[in-house]
């Protein structure tokens, strides 16, 4: 916006320039036909010029233009052949149909670069979330890796109890409406922060909160999940989680601040499920989480 502003700003000054020129040049001349040439500059200054926004202002110059060219002719007793001043008329015509048309080119194509752009933003907001759970998805948390390094970062993995139980009995359109509506309670609660679907039911919050404050949102979560209604179910769907905290240097701690997430979801779970085990960052305890998921990927593959 500032960008057109700042070209009518051009643009007025332009044909304020020029129209002082054609009529100084008229004051100098002897002869009315030497018009032809300051025209024929303010024709080829118009189509050289960016295309611009405000035509109302710019009809004004026009009309100022044309008043004053007719004014200083009659007031200077000029003799000025009437070939001449219909090629005055005809010329500012023709700058009118050059702006009026060029101005529709504009904002035509300025609709049409809108357009695109919105729909790039729509498919890349597409690309970067869950189509079930409407939280970020694998891919985004590719894009957006780097942004956690050289921070402070809570990092915390939560995985589904007993969800196999659920899909199970009631069906996995059910288990699907348990995934949205526990992402919607992860939305509501880690509203500043940024949460992924990492798997089928586990979910990564990264959170540049400090982890006191961390802490009162995965109690906050725990207690909305306890009283979320669930239609149709007599079980109520606990989650289990594992969260880390410390400053984050490289991409390799960062995935370590992962292992160490869930080595210590892993924990929660086996110490009956339904809680959520912490402990600040510490890379040798993490490295040794880091050889566990390796051993277990290598016995699957
Ligand atoms: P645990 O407490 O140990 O986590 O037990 P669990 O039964 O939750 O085990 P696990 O986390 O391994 O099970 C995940 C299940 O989630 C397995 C898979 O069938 C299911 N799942 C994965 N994605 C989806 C999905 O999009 N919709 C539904 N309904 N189920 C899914
Ligand atoms: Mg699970």
């Amino acid at each position: 916006m500032k960008d057109i502003e700042l070209l009518d700003d051009l643009v007025y000054a332009f044909l304020f320039i020029d129209s002082s020129l054609a009529c100084l040049s008229f004051f100098t001349t002897q002869d009315g036909s030497s018009f032809f040439f300051e025209y024929l500059l303010i024709l080829i200054l118009i189509y050289l010029l960016p295309i611009y926004d405000n035509v109302r202002v710019l009809v004004s110059v026009i009309a100022i233009n044309l008043v004053t060219t007719f004014a200083v002719i009659s007031l200077t007793g000029h003799e000025i052949a009437w070939q001449d001043q219909y090629d005055i008329v005809l010329f500012y015509l023709i700058c009118l149909v050059i702006i009026f048309s060029r101005r529709h080119l504009a904002l035509s194509f300025a609709r049409i670069r809108m357009n695109l752009r919105s729909s790039n933003e729509l498919f890349h907001q597409r690309s970067r979330t869950d189509v079930l759970t409407g939280l970020l998805n694998r891919e985004a948390l590719r894009e957006d890796f780097e942004q956690y390094l050289g921070n402070p970062v809570c990092t915390m993995i939560c995985d589904i109890d007993k969800f196999k139980f659920f899909n199970d009995t009631y069906g996995h359109g059910q288990g699907d409406k348990i995934l949205s509506g526990i992402s919607h309670t992860f939305s509501r609660v880690f509203q500043d922060d940024f949460i992924y679907r990492y798997g089928g039911d586990e979910f990564l919050v990264l959170s540049f909160k400090n982890q006191p404050a961390f802490q009162k949102d995965v109690e906050r979560f725990r207690q909305a999940l306890k009283k979320q209604h669930f239609a149709g179910l007599d079980r109520q769907p606990t989650i289990s989680g594992g969260y880390t905290w410390g400053l984050c240097t490289s991409a390799d701690e960062l995935r370590k601040m992962f292992a160490l997430a869930d080595q210590f979801l892993y924990q929660a779970k086996e110490s009956g499920r339904n809680r959520v085990h912490y402990e600040i960052f510490d890379s040798g305890k993490a490295e040794k989480g880091l050889h566990e998921i390796r051993a277990q990927l290598d016995k699957s593959s």
